[in-house]
């Protein structure tokens, strides 16, 4: 199987964008204002179903022993539990059936922030996470890295709450190019996986080229 290309661009460190066609032609679906929510809601899951793969690709693996009809081999198998994946809501639950598709073991928790129309700060309405979260893998996710602080929120959420910093990905569809910086200056070491990296804010703080507000396109609001 070809493997898809995974490009680090940009002078960031830690950004992947995963621009594989089938990934970017979905997301240009997604941006055309004319696209219904049912449709835009189905290629933002299909676009989180394929980064998935690249997001998991570091998780450690390992062997066990199985039989298959044929003969006994040391299979390879995932050598930890399945990543917790943290939807910031409300725009993030829109990627959570495609993530759910490949990780469908994974527990999920879920930090709600809104975004504060006048100082575009983040404002915090819910945490509700797994009982253990040291130690595991997590994969938090939403739609749009536009200033970056829902995102540095939700990770300080997850590292007050006991979380590695350093097992902690952060996956998004579309990032600018001011939330990966301000993103990579509180989290250095996080990893970032985003379909495109757009030109910039507007002054209302909405990613442009972009799509639109997320959470109303996805939720018909
Ligand atoms: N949130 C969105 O939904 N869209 C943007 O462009 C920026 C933040």
């Amino acid at each position: 199987m070809k493997n898809f290309e995974m490009k680090l661009e940009s002078g960031f460190a830690k950004l992947t964008i995963v621009d594989h066609p089938l990934i970017i032609s979905k997301l240009s679906m997604m941006r055309d204002k004319t696209t219904k929510p049912v449709d835009f809601k189905a290629r933002l899951n299909e676009i989180s179903h394929l980064i998935a793969f690249a997001v998991t690709a570091h998780l450690k693996t390992t062997t066990r022993q199985i039989e298959t009809p044929i003969c006994a081999m040391d299979a390879p198998a995932l050598d930890e539990e399945p990543p917790i994946l943290v939807p910031i809501l409300r725009a993030g639950l829109g990627m959570m059936q495609g993530l759910e598709m490949i990780l469908p073991e994974s527990a999920i928790g879920h930090i709600g922030v809104m975004r504060d129309h006048v100082t575009h700060l983040p404002v915090e309405y819910k945490v509700s996470l797994p009982v253990k979260i040291q130690n595991r893998s997590i994969i938090v996710v939403d739609p749009m890295l536009a200033t970056g602080h829902s995102a540095i929120h939700a990770i300080k959420v997850l590292v007050d709450h006991g979380a590695d910093v350093n097992r902690i990905t952060f996956m998004c569809l579309v990032a600018a190019p001011e939330g990966v910086k301000a993103f990579e200056a509180a989290y250095p070491t996080i990893p970032i996986f985003t379909a495109a990296l757009d030109s910039h804010l507007d002054e209302n703080a909405y990613i442009v080229p972009g799509l639109g507000d997320a959470g109303d396109r996805v939720f018909g609001t």
